[in-house]
């Protein structure tokens, strides 16, 4: 039998600060069967959208999405906190709670047009896979999904993604 993958989630209380409840996914991470239980179903998404490339987002984004990228044979493309990328940049500026942030990618990771599947481990208010969406198009890619191993969807993050596009989640916390 699959193995049920909230089981190996830990809730952490006040972290990283009072008043939030953090779902650690490392414990999933750290069981070979819980996490090739996450690959085999975001595998399945893969084979459903159809992507050419995984766009993970850092940085535990980068952990789901090259595990996955490689389990379906595709490219990895990370986007990341500004100043990390060597090559010139396309970036995207998107609001917090308190203050901003914002992403990059390399300017020519996705200049062909490429279809690409979002991948990031959680999902919460939207704000920062909504900002990856932007960044994609700004870039020149095509979106085909987003992937999340877990979502809390009593933020709804869904509200703030583009409405045409497929959201997967693994595990929904209601
Ligand atoms: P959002 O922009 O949707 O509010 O936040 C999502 C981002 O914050 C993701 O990159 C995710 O890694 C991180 N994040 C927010 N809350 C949690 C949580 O409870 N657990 C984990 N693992 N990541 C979280």
């Amino acid at each position: 039998m699959a193995p049920d993958l909230r089981e190996f989630v830990r809730d952490v209380p006040d972290f990283p600060k009072p008043g939030i409840l953090f779902r650690d996914l490392t414990p999933l991470m750290r069981d070979p069967d819980g996490w090739q239980e996450v690959i085999r179903q975001l595998s399945a998404v893969c084979e459903r959208l159809q992507p050419d490339l995984i766009v993970g987002i850092e940085s535990r984004g980068f952990i789901v999405g090259t595990a996955l990228a490689t389990a379906v044979r595709l490219g990895f493309v990370p986007v990341r906190k500004p100043g990390k990328l060597p090559g010139e940049v396309t970036g995207v500026d998107y609001a917090l709670e308190y203050g901003s942030d914002r992403l990059e990618i390399h300017s020519d990771a996705l200049a062909d047009g490429s279809k690409v599947l979002i991948i990031d481990d959680l999902l919460a208010t939207g704000g920062t896979a909504a900002a990856c969406a932007e960044l994609v198009a700004a870039a020149g890619g095509e979106l085909c999904g987003f992937g999340f191993v877990a979502e809390l969807a009593a933020l709804e993050g869904r509200r703030k993604l583009p409405e045409d596009q497929p959201v997967e989640s693994l595990i929904i916390y209601s």
